[in-house]
């Protein structure tokens, strides 16, 4: 639940302080506040955790203009959630830590922690699928540890060797004049030591390609471009870094008969002229349980008139256990080729007719001309 007081106020700063003051008081509260200083301290956590989450907000130009203008409900509009625990707050946070408590000083050995990378799997679906819903086994490929090695990259049994570039403490001190000037080993990136016999699966990178089997719920509803997130499904992270995530992204085949718009859905039927004019019943498929319903074309309807019918579109990803609806459209059919009996029956309709079209064809010529 994020936090429903001042972000500035929690920080201690004014509203128009600048990102460097705004990074000093956080670093403050995180130092005071810090689990590891207050350890089963509850209300200490909380500070911590609500310091965390006002230092998300501010540092960031575009959420700190948006909570400016519209407040905690602003941000909330944007999916801001603020933060669950303290893996949460060290995985968003973690190089920030490293600069304000000087890890990898005095000879410590420097990891960092990295969040595994996000993965991206694109799903086809049928619209009969979106519209139920369903869940689906998908097979894909990611970076996992070396099982042989179990993520190490060193050949089991053997042991790491001393980084020869820093004798294995992670740091290269050069002196300049008075000073001396602390800088991270390149060699052993600051662990100190390196794989002298690199494990022969993963050539000593201590990850390998995986093959993954994941069960995905399909909500009904899912349209084109719908991302499904599913948490901690991306590739491992590293140095014990919180894995990625998974985006599962739908695209909705085109279907022979529906076209979509939103939750609402679009076809066409076409009846003779003599059925337009006489009116019938027609059935057409609709999804869902009943397959088929029965619509009634009313009378004298139009080429082109469209019959809405209610409740027999999608249903609403977002708006709970509602459906958009149907419109269908009616497209009259002229006969192209016409029987001897039916040319007479259609020239003694015409000639029924042939008053009143007659009197609307002179009424429009007057128009024109004025009179
Ligand atoms: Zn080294
Ligand atoms: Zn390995």
């Amino acid at each position: 639940m994020p936090s429903n007081r001042d972000y500035y106020e929690i920080l201690g700063v004014s509203r128009d302080s600048n990102e460097d003051e705004i990074k000093r008081a956080y670093r403050k509260f995180a130092l005071k506040y810090h689990p590891d200083k207050n350890p089963g301290d509850k209300e200490a956590e909380e500070r911590f955790k609500e310091a965390a989450e006002a230092y998300e907000v501010l540092r960031d130009r575009e959420k700190r203009k948006i909570y400016d203008l519209y407040g905690h409900e602003g941000l909330r509009g944007t999916g801001f959630k603020g933060f669950s625990g303290f893996e949460d707050i060290f995985s968003a946070f973690g190089d920030i830590f490293e600069d304000f408590f000087g890890f990898g000083g005095k000879g410590s050995r420097r990891t960092r922690i990295i969040r595994g990378n996000d993965l991206r799997y694109d799903l086809k679906l049928t619209l009969e699928e979106a519209y139920t819903g369903k869940e689906e086994e998908i097979v894909f490929e990611k970076w996992g540890p070396c099982d042989t090695c179990s993520g190490t990259g060193i050949t089991p049994g053997t042991e790491p060797g001393m980084c020869p570039n820093c004798h294995g403490r992670g740091e290269i001190v050069h002196s300049q004049g008075f000073f001396q000037i602390r800088t991270t080993c390149s060699t052993c990136n600051g662990t100190g030591q390196v794989i002298v016999d690199p494990c022969r699966r993963c050539s000593g990178k201590g990850k390998i390609r995986l093959e993954r089997n994941v069960l995905v719920r399909i909500p009904p509803g899912v349209d084109t471009g719908t991302q499904l997130r599913i948490r901690g499904e991306g590739e491992s992270g590293e140095n014990g870094g919180p894995p990625g995530d998974l985006f599962v992204v739908i695209y909705i085949k085109e279907h022979e008969f529906f076209d979509r718009d939103g939750d609402d859905l679009k076809c066409q039927i076409t009846v003779s002229f003599v059925q337009a004019a006489l009116g019938t019943e027609v059935s057409i498929p609709v999804l869902g349980d009943d397959e088929e319903r029965r619509i009634t074309i009313q009378e004298g309807t139009q080429p082109g008139e469209i019959i809405r019918l209610k409740g027999k579109g999608m249903p609403s990803l977002r708006r709970g256990r509602r459906y958009g609806d149907l419109f269908v459209q009616v497209m009259v059919k002229i006969p192209t080729r016409l029987s001897q009996r039916q040319r007479e029956l259609l020239t003694e309709f015409g000639k029924l007719e042939k008053q009143k079209i007659g009197a609307k064809t002179r009424d429009f010529w007057d128009k024109i001309r004025g009179v």
